[in-house]
């Protein structure tokens, strides 16, 4: 007789996971956009980087373009992302009056705020971030070119030579690691110590949040598993993370179509989370998958309850055309 025993699985689930307050008001303001005026409206950008997010968005009617030149009907909304835009981007919108919803995050545009300020103040900011990453670039260009320079690696922030008498400050991108970037800032404060830093690291609670979850869950895991897409800065970090805390294996999927089941035996116990950007849904998918080849015994370990809500967008430009109702269904 055939033995359908599915062999055990230890599954640790991180908390807290998944959609941070920066991303549920993105992808709600796509949606309220959706609901309000119709399809279709414009989203500048992924409007977080996610795929499932993004394809389920373009099914509802989101348009998704990487410039504002490639939106041909200026009388439909365009939101731009939560990772941030440049100032020039504003402006065009503003020209062009479209209806502009800006669904930078607030803890994105916080560090927008300090880099105009400081650069105001005659700074010079050393920005430390992924290169050509869209938060640094909208980071980059809140101020004129050269009043902030990339920070990019440790090698970097070690041969970086700004300016001789200037002031400097330093930022951050919102979803590194917190240890990588605690190296860098280390050594421009050895080599440069009078750098302005601010209050408090850039990196956000919900970064960093994700970050502790999964190592202190790391050690006792043969496979950690991220839920992300591969432009998630934030899901890529958090691979690294599990990697480093102790997790021999690590790996970042889209979602349960990437599993290879049933999981090889030398894997008792898996860790499992999903990056700021991915839906709960995912892990409910995936657990499913995993329970369709193991028998599953899932233990969640909460490092924090995350409380934070950001109200919605408003209009940052309102057009002249701009469609009062949803239209008319033909
Ligand atoms: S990861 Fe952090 S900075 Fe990015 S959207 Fe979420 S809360 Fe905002």
């Amino acid at each position: 007789m055939k033995n359908t025993t599915k062999p055990p699985l230890k599954v640790l689930l991180a908390a807290p996971r998944g959609f941070c307050a920066g991303v549920e008001r993105a992808v709600q303001a796509v949606e309220e956009a959706l609901n309000q005026f119709g399809a279709p409206v414009f989203v500048r950008h992924e409007i977080v980087h996610n795929r499932k997010v993004v394809e389920e968005l373009s099914a509802r009617g989101a348009i998704f373009v990487e410039e504002l030149n490639q939106i041909n009907d200026s009388s439909r909304p365009v939101i731009t992302s939560a990772h941030g835009i440049p100032q020039a981007v504003k402006d065009e919108a503003q020209k062009r009056k479209l209806l502009h919803l800006d669904a930078t995050c607030p803890l994105v545009e916080k560090v927008h705020a300090r880099v105009r300020h400081a650069t105001a103040q005659g700074y010079i900011v050393l920005l430390i971030g992924h290169p050509n990453h869209p938060e640094i670039i909208g980071t980059l260009g809140q101020a004129p070119k050269n009043s902030v320079l990339l920070v990019s690696t440790q090698q970097d922030a070690k041969t970086i030579t700004p300016p001789t008498n200037t002031k400097l400050a330093w930022a951050s991108q919102t979803t590194l690691s917190v240890s990588d970037t605690a190296e860098i800032v280390k050594i421009l404060q050895q080599r440069f110590p009078t750098i302005v830093s601010p209050k408090k690291d850039d990196i956000c609670y919900a970064t960093s949040n994700r970050q502790t979850a999964v190592a202190e869950l790391a050690p006792h895991c043969d496979l950690f598993l991220v839920l992300g897409s591969q432009n998630s800065s934030n899901s890529r970090r958090l691979v690294e993370v599990a990697l480093a805390s102790g997790s021999p294996k690590a790996q970042l999927i889209d979602g349960p179509n990437n599993l290879t089941l049933p999981l090889p035996t030398s894997v008792q116990c898996l860790g499992l989370t999903a990056g700021a950007s991915a839906p709960e849904s995912l892990i409910t998918e995936t657990l499913s998958q995993l329970a369709t080849h193991h028998t599953l015994e899932v233990q969640e370990q909460n490092h924090e309850k995350e409380t934070i809500r950001f109200k919605p967008p408003k209009p940052a430009t309102t057009s002249a055309n701009t469609p009062k109702n949803k239209p008319t269904e033909q």
